[in-house]
């Protein structure tokens, strides 16, 4: 779908009903204590709505509604032909909703809406139809193990499942923790980031409309500790689904050891690596891809390609390509067709950014960017900024700056550069620009990460698993493997008299 096919999104913008209200047990609710937070739109700094702030009283209404509809079985142990024909549905209404869906998503993030509106929303929506299409056409085993006995693999969900995504793509990121989770036949809570509730929230209307059952699922915004923390550590939730940061992945990690044991499945951070080899061929195209590998969504990507090595024979050339290709980056209202990159996500998070960027200028030469822009229209805009000549081991290019921050590193060989890139903490993506396909299997191989794109960057496809190694996580999204991390496998073994009686 086009973005264009929407006369005037800057008007739509004004007319757009926003919830704030929680969803739990099927219904609409305040928080308990009716606390709620600003929800503020990054680009002008003004305040959206007031969203109900939940915290663990909350929570433990929402896991007694969903451990109640789990064991009820309408939905844990329906034919799974139910599940299908109700997830299609929800897909189907996610993109009768997409206008709606993608001003919530710009406003509340400051994303362009023509990503939201063509990337976002349609995307979620696949999301959602992938896994109902999938859910009926798991078969379970019956394993060969000669006379006297029947033994067979079946799946069961797991349970209780909670659902705790970040902000930089709110719709999706609940799309791939909820749609397997649900396809799967659990009973979900989903807990958006305090910065993006907005889509969820609206979501959880189209889940009911589509015939989801009360409890089943159920949307908790809030505040990390408040809300996230209670989830990680309540005794009846029996597995997380996370995407965020690293650090909050291991405070998850331990939530599940003080409590039940809850099985955690992570999506943390990143600092991906964008090689190009001396045999890239098109350097305009690699240094295109690699612009759209940084600032894409103002770089707020977990596995966008913030350390760029080019190989020094190339480095001048390809660093005036990329020069070239950053000004189709330039930030502006989000709502515009036009503008090249949106808002930060918040003040918070510019603040963050801008700190790397000045700690940047100090161990490394700014090519490009480097500031603040935009400031008249009191929000949060941030030049696309590039640093070359970096040390691999500086701050700005070992740190998760998630920003629209690309430092450029050269290297001399092959040998070299695969020591560079996998000397991070994290694992998650890469991407290799040469046209020698032996040394890109080679290199593809000895890099220690959850993906790798050949001549192409991030290239993520909802039939692919995605995830990564090292901090970067563990379990994969997206793909049929997803359903794995929802599922039990249960063993039942029969022994069977051979001889009628
Ligand atoms: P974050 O870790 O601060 O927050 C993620 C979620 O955890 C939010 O819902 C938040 O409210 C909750 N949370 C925060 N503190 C908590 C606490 N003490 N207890 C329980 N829950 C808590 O991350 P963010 O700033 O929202 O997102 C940015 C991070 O997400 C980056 O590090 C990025 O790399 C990562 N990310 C990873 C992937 C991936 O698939 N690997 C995808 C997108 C984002």
């Amino acid at each position: 779908p086009s973005p264009r096919h929407h006369p005037d999104w800057a008007d739509a913008a004004r007319a757009v009903r926003i919830e704030t209200r929680a969803f739990i047990d099927g219904s609409y609710t305040e928080a308990s204590d009716g606390a709620t937070f600003d929800c503020i739109n990054p680009a002008t700094g003004a305040v959206l709505g007031r969203v109900a702030s939940c915290s663990a009283a909350d929570v433990d209404r929402a896991v007694a509604a969903a451990r109640r509809s789990f064991d009820a079985g309408d939905w844990s142990r329906c034919d799974p032909a139910v599940r299908r024909r109700a997830l299609i549905r929800l897909a189907d209404l996610i993109e009768e909703h997409r206008d709606t869906l993608a001003i919530l998503e710009t406003l509340d993030t400051g994303k362009l809406i023509r990503d939201s509106a063509t990337l976002d929303i349609p995307g979620s929506a696949d999301v959602f139809r992938f896994f109902g299409e999938a859910c009926d056409k798991l078969l379970d085993e019956a394993v060969p193990v000669g006379p006297g006995a029947l033994a067979m693999i079946t799946r069961e969900p797991v349970g209780v499942v909670g659902a705790v995504v970040p902000w930089n793509f709110p719709l999706k990121m609940a799309a791939w923790k909820c749609a397997p989770a649900l396809a799967a036949g659990n009973s979900v809570l989903l807990k958006p980031a305090e910065q993006s509730p907005l889509t969820a929230l609206h979501l959880a209307g189209l889940a009911a409309e589509a015939g989801i059952p009360p409890g089943v699922f159920n949307v908790l915004p809030g505040f990390g500790p408040d809300a996230g923390g209670p989830i990680g550590l309540h005794p009846d939730v029996d597995c997380v689904g996370f995407t965020g940061s690293t650090e909050v992945g291991k405070l998850f990690l331990g939530y599940a050891g003080r409590s039940n044991m809850k099985r955690v499945w992570l999506e943390c951070g990143g600092k991906s690596a964008f090689i190009v080899c001396p045999d890239a061929g098109d350097l305009k195209a690699a240094a295109e891809a690699a612009a759209a590998g940084i600032f894409f969504n103002q770089g707020e990507v977990c596995s966008a390609t913030s350390r760029l090595f080019v190989h020094e024979d190339i480095q001048a050339d390809f660093t005036a390509l990329l020069l070239d290709a950053a000004q189709a980056y330039a930030p502006g209202n989000p709502l515009d067709l036009a503008s090249g990159m949106g808002a930060m996500v918040s003040e918070e998070q510019t603040g963050r950014v801008l700190s790397y960027i000045e700690t940047g200028k100090a161990e490394a030469d700014l090519l490009c960017g480097g500031s603040r822009v935009l400031a008249e229209t009191g929000g949060s805009f941030i030049a696309p900024t590039i640093f070359t000549h970096v040390d691999p081991r500086a701050v700005i290019a070992t740190e998760e700056i998630f920003g629209p921050v690309l430092s450029v590193i050269s290297f001399r060989n092959e040998a070299d550069v695969v020591g560079l890139a996998n000397a991070s903490i994290y694992g998650l993506g890469a991407s290799i620009w040469t046209r020698d396909l032996d040394r890109a299997v080679r290199m593809s191989r000895a890099l220690h990460v959850g993906s790798v794109s050949v001549n192409a960057v991030d290239h993520v496809d909802l039939r692919t698993p995605f995830g990564g190694v090292k901090q970067s996580g563990n379990g994969r999204d997206l793909s049929l493997h997803a359903f794995e991390k929802y599922l039990d496998l249960k063993t039942t073994w029969i022994s069977i008299r051979e001889t009628a009686a």
